[in-house]
């Protein structure tokens, strides 16, 4: 459950009195993760990279230290959260709103497709915390109808999608009015480049969470190799005589070359069983409960058996065929290292795979390294 925590309650976060009453009125009764993590640090007054999943949480990671941090006697603009789209920022403020009822600060909303006069009104009484999405900010901010030049907390909520093509030049004109020292909190479901080289040059010494999923690729060394389809099983035949293989999973694309693969394996003299989406339930049940128990030393399998699946004896993972998708990787890929053990994770590619490699590289936020000649036995 993504809003389950053993930890801290919204009480051991120093809070003001008037927020926690805003909090527990809202019904929330203990911090998820990603509010566990964010909220102290944001006060702290750390710049902060938060990956999250969807719907664990992020609203409030940013909004509780926005609302813990503004001074309601300051008649100001204290701080600017961003979003990308016009029905995100009216959601955000709901929850500014709801969670900052009993504190006497003054949220306004501002997005396109509105009136822009309305606005400039609205601006003439003191706005403590502006939502809004990019073009309507940077055009009050030319304006000076807006004044960033003290406002000490900038908030960018889905950063993935607000540093993309359409916004970047957008954002990066909107922080040029803000003061060199304020507070930097990004939110993002996923990592690309652009998030990164925005945080290499606008954050300072970023305090990172991720929290993806149970799954992370701490403590799993990746690496890629590329083999021709003629030179996979003779490749794969040459790490099972050179790694040492606790357990080991190796991923295909197809049933078909789940049941054509593990054969060959077979017939080379490895222990090995096979799953995939077509069999029997009752016989994918037998297959995994032996390989749990240890009973046969590889599986071969296709996706479905990636999610949730949990052996600890696992510490090499074979892309046999490399996966579409970064999701598909991180949940394959997520199968060794399991609880912080450490894991192996080894990808045969064909040529046409090299844009995937780097996208998922991105996405991901990981690196894949070219396979080494010898493989130290400390990374897994
Ligand atoms: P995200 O931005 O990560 O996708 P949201 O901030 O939209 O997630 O929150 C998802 C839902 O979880 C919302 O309905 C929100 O009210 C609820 N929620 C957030 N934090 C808590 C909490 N600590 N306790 C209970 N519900 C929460
Ligand atoms: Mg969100």
């Amino acid at each position: 459950d993504v809003l389950n925590t053993k930890g801290k309650s919204f009480e051991d976060l120093n809070l003001k009195r008037e927020l926690l009453m805003g909090i527990f009125e809202a019904g929330f009764e203990k911090p998820s993760p990603i509010q566990e993590e964010s909220i102290p640090m944001a006060l702290a007054g750390r710049d902060i990279l938060a990956r999250a999943k969807n719907g664990t949480g992020k609203t409030a990671s940013f909004v509780i230290p926005s609302l813990q941090l503004v001074k309601p006697k300051v008649p100001k603009t204290q701080a600017l959260i961003l979003v990308p789209t016009r029905e995100l920022a009216l959601q955000t403020s709901q929850v500014v709103r709801t969670l900052g009822k009993h504190l006497g600060i003054n949220c306004m909303v501002t997005t396109g497709g509105t009136n822009l006069t309305d606005d400039v009104m609205r601006l003439n009484e003191p706005v403590h915390i502006l939502v809004g999405t990019p073009g309507r900010v940077l055009d009050l901010a030319s304006r000076s109808v807006a004044d960033f030049s003290e406002c000490p907390l900038f908030v960018m909520d889905e950063a993935d999608k607000m540093l993309s093509r359409e916004f970047k030049n957008v954002i990066e004109q909107i922080l040029s009015f803000f003061p060199k020292n304020r507070q930097t909190l990004l939110f993002s479901a996923t990592f690309p480049y652009a998030v990164k080289s925005f945080m290499d040059k606008h954050l300072t010494k970023p305090y990172e969470i991720n929290l993806m999923d149970e799954l992370t690729l701490r403590g799993i060394s990746q690496f890629y190799a590329f083999v021709e389809e003629k030179q996979k099983l003779h490749c794969l035949n040459t790490l099972f005589s050179k790694l040492q293989i606790n357990q080991s999973i190796i991923f295909c694309n197809s049933t078909n070359r789940v049941e054509l693969l593990a054969k060959k394996i077979t017939e080379l003299g490895y222990s090995c069983y096979y799953s995939h989406a077509k069999m029997p339930q009752l016989a994918r049940n037998k297959v995994f409960h032996e390989f749990r128990q240890g009973k046969v030393r590889n599986l071969v399998c296709s996706d479905l058996l990636t999610r949730g699946i949990d052996v600890q004896a696992v510490n090499v993972v074979i892309n046999f065929d490399f996966p579409k998708s970064a999701e598909t990787y991180l949940h394959r890929i997520g199968r060794s290292g399991r609880f912080g053990h450490l894991g192996l994770a080894i990808n045969l590619m064909s040529w046409n795979d090299r844009y995937s490699l780097y996208q998922i590289e991105q996405e991901l936020g990981t690196e894949i390294k070219p396979i080494p000649a010898v493989i130290d036995k400390s990374l897994y």
